[in-house]
């Protein structure tokens, strides 16, 4: 482990048990991430890569290891401290980008916001100001089902970084996006992370997203089998 790194996932396991049967979702995975990587965990489906970023965000316990993020031990930390870390320090994008249906597209991007208790007025301008950032100026007041699957990713990468969180958690995100629309996102999501000084950990299956990382780690089965650094 290097101390001066701001994620250390430090010989981390992760066992389901269904009954009798036992799953290794993670054998043994140790690797430092630094302040403004882009790192991308590239692997088959099944090689553990979202129970990789679960474990790091602290919405499931490992077996065993350690997993720091500056002096926080997340391993440790209760249900109540690890949600509150998670709200301050945390942005994530996910695959179907999970979007409340019934709220609109601003509403949706000032959720974190709401959630960590700021009011409404700074909320809204916050939330128009991440919109702006992703080219979604106009659309505050569609709902998500008034959206393509672009645009509503649009709004999931706003709501990401609308409170400015150190790390970001993407897990699988151009997934249910074709090929066009994934680099726009791919460009978009880079470009941001990088002015804002902030940390990526993205996974995903497709090694034409890899490219655009600074890092690649391959996981196969449950373990890191390869680190590439890029330029
Ligand atoms: P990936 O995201 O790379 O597709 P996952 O991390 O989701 O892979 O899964 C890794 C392995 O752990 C798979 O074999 C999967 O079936 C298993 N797994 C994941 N979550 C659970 C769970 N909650 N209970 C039991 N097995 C699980
Ligand atoms: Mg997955």
């Amino acid at each position: 482990m290097d101390e001066n790194a701001l994620i250390r996932v430090n010989h981390v396991r992760k066992v389901y048990r269904m009954g009798e049967e036992r799953v290794v979702a993670l054998d043994d995975v140790s690797l430092d991430i630094y302040k403004g990587e882009f790192v991308c965990f590239l692997g088959t489906s099944g090689s553990g890569k979202s129970t990789f970023l679960n474990m790091v965000a602290g919405l499931e316990r490992p077996t065993k290891g350690e997993i720091w993020i500056g002096k926080v031990p997340i391993h440790k930390l209760n249900e109540a401290q690890v949600t509150l870390f998670r709200q301050k320090n945390i942005g994530f994008i996910f695959q179907a980008y999970h979007l409340m249906p019934s709220m609109t597209a601003l509403e949706n991007v000032g959720l974190p916001l709401m959630l960590r208790g700021v009011g409404k007025a700074e909320r809204t301008k916050a939330a128009k100001e991440a919109m702006k950032n992703v080219g979604l100026e106009g659309y505050e007041a569609r709902r998500p089902n008034q959206m393509s699957g672009g645009q509503q990713q649009r709004v999931g990468i706003a709501r990401a970084l609308v409170g400015k969180p150190k790390i970001i958690f993407a897990d699988e995100p151009t997934g249910n996006l074709d090929s066009h629309t994934t680099k726009d996102v791919m460009d978009l999501i880079s470009k941001q992370v990088k002015e804002n000084g902030q940390t990526l950990i993205l996974v995903t299956h497709d090694r034409s997203i890899a490219d655009y990382a600074d890092k690649i780690v391959t996981i196969a089965d449950g373990n890191i089998i390869n680190i590439e650094k890029r330029n």
